[in-house]
């Protein structure tokens, strides 16, 4: 690991006391890895990871686990087909908090710093039925990225967008849940990306703690009274956590929410608000803060009855709608060629979020039609509602996995129909069109695996 920054280890130091020689001893040695599955898709029978059962789980997170040693998760096919997403230990107790406080019912959430979507994904797995999450990325580069992830975890009910948090003011009081995962000074990842040494500087401290009470100034009108925000970083610094939290406090009609844990591993923050710190000496994870803030008062949000809002009736073509497991669930929308499904119940509001925001995906986009034709969509082939019992499958091996994912020929097999799913042990990856005597590959050129398969 490069050398620490002088006034962080000084810092350090007098904030940990003697617990300090553990945690630089910490930061020498190598960071856990660890997996979080996809339980819409997961099939769990399948001993895809025989390592992770060794390794041990994460245990304020279902479903995630560590494992040994560091596999090239670029060479495996489950990760492309969003079985499942490598997301570091301590940020994943999200989850344990979202069990607290989720209600039974639907909500909205926004995950309002979003890329490249491990929180979005684990949202996304726990929400209510007929929820909806808007994952917003301000950086158009990491919002292309973010929108590739969420289109492999395959939930239908996300909306990503590419905004500021200053442009969020139409939604006055919409959502129930915001999660402000925060960019932050990054102290918490010096072990895992030494780059986070290299950017730090006392002068970014102090501009992120400002860039972080500037874009939760932005969204605070956002969350419903009664709402709960989510505030975390990856960072030991108490201006950009502890402090942000009190500021809040001062600042709006709000109350601090205490987490129940009992996780002696867990750190309780250095506050009166209720807050939670992870340190790599004392977590099998990397460096993390969180606290939950609920709003007690403010105005409610009700959706504009104008006509900017209705749905224009669209009907999805035949063979498309026979992909769908649950055709009634979805209320279909067409934007230009592409046609695609929305939750019913949400399809209001995501309308309202494409007049007032710049959405780069929703739903689930199913279908192109050109000249009358249809053609699949590589969402489709990923989405955790499709019917795959009423597609011709194409059952690829590993290597052949691999292959079609680097979007390269595929051996033919005799199948019938006009569109092949490729699956890798019953998970969807994308679409062949089956010419007879050859399959022309449809996987995204922009998703390919760039990698030699014998490298
Ligand atoms: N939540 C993500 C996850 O779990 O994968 C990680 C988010 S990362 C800690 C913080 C994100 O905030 C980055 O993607 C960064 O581009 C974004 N960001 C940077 N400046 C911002 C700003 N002024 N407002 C909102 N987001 C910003």
């Amino acid at each position: 690991m490069n050398t620490l920054p002088a006034p962080f280890e000084e810092r350090m130091r007098k904030l940990l006391g003697e617990e300090a020689p553990a945690f630089f001893d910490a930061l020498q040695t190598e960071p856990p890895v660890s997996i979080r599955l996809n339980p819409r898709k997961f099939p769990a029978s399948l001993p895809i990871f025989p390592q992770a059962a060794t390794a041990g789980p994460v245990s304020w997170c279902p479903d995630a686990f560590y494992l040994n040693a560091r596999p090239l998760f670029t060479l495996d096919p489950y990760l492309h087909g969003g079985a499942y997403y490598v997301q570091e230990a301590s940020s994943m107790f999200i989850a344990h908090i979202l069990n607290q406080i989720l209600p039974e019912k639907e909500i909205r959430a926004l995950d309002l710093c979003a890329a490249p979507g491990g929180k979005s994904t684990l949202l996304s797995s726990l929400l209510p039925p007929d929820s909806v999450l808007v994952a917003n990325e301000v950086i158009r580069s990491r919002a292309t990225i973010l929108k590739e992830n969420i289109i492999k975890w395959g939930s239908e009910q996300v909306v990503v967008t590419n905004n500021d948090p200053s442009d969020f003011g139409a939604l006055r009081g919409a959502f129930d849940l915001i999660l402000v995962d925060a960019p932050c000074s990054g102290e918490g990842m010096f072990r895992k990306d030494p780059n986070a040494i290299q950017e730090w500087s006392e002068h970014n401290l102090q501009l992120c703690s400002e860039r972080q009470r500037r874009i939760l100034q932005d969204i605070w009108d956002c969350l419903k009274p009664g709402g709960f925000l989510i505030y975390s970083t990856c960072t030991y610094h108490r201006e950009e956590n502890e402090a942000i939290l009190e500021w809040l406090l001062r600042q709006y009609d709000a109350r601090s929410v205490e987490i129940r844990h009992s996780f002696d591993s867990i750190t309780p923050g250095y506050s009166e608000a209720y807050c939670y710190r992870f340190y790599p000496h004392k977590t099998r994870g990397e460096g993390f803060f969180t606290g939950v803030i609920q709003k007690t008062e403010g105005p409610e949000f009700h959706l504009p009855a104008n006509k900017k809002n209705k749905i224009s009736p669209v009907s999805l073509p035949a063979e498309t709608r026979a992909l769908l497991a649950y055709p009634e669930l979805y209320t279909p929308y067409a934007n230009e060629q592409i046609v695609g499904i929305l939750p019913v119940r949400q399809a209001a509001f995501i309308r309202l979020l494409d007049n007032s925001l710049r959405v780069l995906y929703k739903g689930c986009e199913v279908a192109e039609i050109i000249h009358k034709k249809v053609r699949p969509l590589p969402a489709l082939a990923l989405w955790q509602g499709l019917n795959q019992d009423q597609c011709p499958i194409y059952q690829a091996d590993k290597t052949t996995a691999l292959t079609f994912l680097k979007k390269e020929d595929i051996p033919p097999i005799p199948l019938t129909g006009d569109w092949i799913l490729i699956t890798h042990e019953g998970i969807g990856l994308g679409w062949c069109k089956n010419l007879g005597n050859r399959l022309n590959n449809y996987y995204p050129k922009e998703w390919r695996i760039r990698m030699q398969l014998n490298s």
